[in-house]
């Protein structure tokens, strides 16, 4: 063989290879989904009737201006009287009949309002988490089911927590889709909620659908990451909670463990710094790899 085509032989060969090395490698990108999440933390506190509030609002609507994006306008009955709220829906279609609902909400805490909560990783980081989840569905027709990101408002007590004060975007859209029919062609329903967390521990929540824990825990070996999930049960009372009484299968994939005997969870240390982009790319893969289990369901 002479040199020449030796060399180009090795370098036919390295280009065969490159795809399937970048491949082996390819991981959801967890900074991207951190950068997101710091642009809309740094909104600061935006409880619902704040001026942060409606800069959350124009955040989200400018951000998906290009996408099919449906504004969710209500108004909730709380402790303080009426308030106006918001949840965004941005719909991604695929060629399957049926939709795949990955949720978040984006709100922080009313009754918060008078200290600096800015929600790093109660709000923030999984808008930002299904900001890049969007990234990567954006220009093309699924081949599986469609996606729909919804970013609940309200998802926080007005005052304290019980089930007529709190989680008013959930309740109200699982009522609103289940009078006009769109329930019905929901296949899973995937909430993710403070799991930005730097030390990532995300429970197996007891009352979320067997087979899509199931699923989650087989995508999470995939990645070798098992040791992040369901390690430990607990009951949460969340915005999945409206759509499974309504059965649509539906987990809620949450870490409510966060900080030091919870310290940084509903105070002022919930901070950017508490976050990663290495538990925002466990994250997003394991959310993109359930979202193809459950297409091949
Ligand atoms: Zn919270």
């Amino acid at each position: 063989m002479r040199l020449s085509s030796c060399i180009r032989s090795l370098v036919l060969l390295l280009l065969a290879a490159a795809p399937l090395a970048l491949s082996a490698q390819a991981h959801f990108n967890g900074g991207k989904a951190l950068e997101y999440a710091r642009e809309f933390a740094a909104i600061g506190p935006r409880w619902p009737t704040s001026p942060g509030h409606m800069k959350a609002e124009q955040f989200l609507r400018s951000h998906f201006q290009h996408d099919k994006v449906e504004e969710d306008t209500f108004t909730a009955d709380t402790p303080i009287g009426p308030v106006a709220m918001q949840n965004f829906i941005v719909r991604f279609p695929g060629k399957k009949d049926g939709v795949i609902v990955l949720a978040t909400h984006y709100e922080t805490n009313y009754w918060l309002k008078n200290i600096n909560f800015v929600g790093a990783n109660d709000g923030a980081a999984t808008t930002g988490l299904l900001m890049a989840i969007a990234d990567q569905l954006r220009g093309k027709t699924l081949d599986g089911y469609s996606v729909w990101l919804v970013f609940f408002d309200g998802e926080e007590a007005i005052q304290s927590w019980s089930s007529s004060d709190s989680t008013y975007g959930s309740r109200h859209l699982a009522a609103k889709w289940g009078r006009d029919g769109t329930l019905g062609k929901i296949k899973a329903f995937v909430l993710a909620d403070m799991i930005g967390d730097k030390d990532l521990d995300i429970q197996r929540e007891t009352k979320s659908t067997d087979w899509l824990v199931a699923l989650m825990r087989q995508a999470a070996k995939k990645f070798h990451d098992e040791r992040y999930f369901f390690q430990r049960e607990e009951a949460v009372e969340d915005d999945h909670l409206a759509f499974l009484a309504r059965g649509v299968p539906s987990i809620d994939v949450i870490d409510l463990d966060y900080g030091p005997n919870n310290a940084y969870h509903h105070t002022a240390q919930d901070t950017m710094d508490k976050i990663s982009a290495a538990s925002l790319t466990i994250d997003g893969d394991v959310f993109m790899e359930t979202i193809r289990l459950i297409n091949l369901r």
